[in-house]
């Protein structure tokens, strides 16, 4: 599969569409879900063309990933949710139909602010 430059991730890190901005570095973007399914929910998402978690594993460099990992820790803090402050969060990501994935740019998700509960509904 091709990645797709028309997706909605990608117009939002090309700055066609707005976002809700948290953190930016040189390797991610975080910002807010627009549909919030908990009481924190947000994306943290490479700022590399990668279509889910398999084309990030096999085709990104070393930089990059470990960009994206620490990216989320970066994030998590910045939210005040992270182990640090005696908090914690659900990181995930679907990959592909069978996972769930519905916009094919590689994200995060990032759920927090209250006990997130099982793990699969
Ligand atoms: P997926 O199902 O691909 O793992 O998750 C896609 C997520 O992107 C969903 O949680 C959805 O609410 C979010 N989303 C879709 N379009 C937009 C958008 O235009 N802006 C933001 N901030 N989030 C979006």
């Amino acid at each position: 599969m091709k990645y797709d430059d028309a997706n909605i991730f990608a117009k939002i890190l090309r700055g066609e569409i707005p976002c809700k901005k948290i953190y930016e570095d040189k390797f991610v973007l975080s910002f807010y879900d627009i549909n919030p399914q908990k009481k924190i929910h947000a994306l943290v998402i490479p700022k590399g063309k990668y279509i889910d978690l398999d084309d990030f594993t096999l085709n990104a460099s070393s930089e990059e990933i470990t960009g994206l990992i620490k990216g989320i820790n970066i994030v998590a803090k910045k939210l005040g949710i992270s182990t640090d402050v005696g908090k914690g969060y659900r990181a995930l990501t679907n990959i592909s139909e069978d996972g769930g994935q519905e916009v094919p740019h590689l994200h995060f998700h990032l759920f927090g602010g209250e006990k997130i509960g099982k793990m699969v509904q």
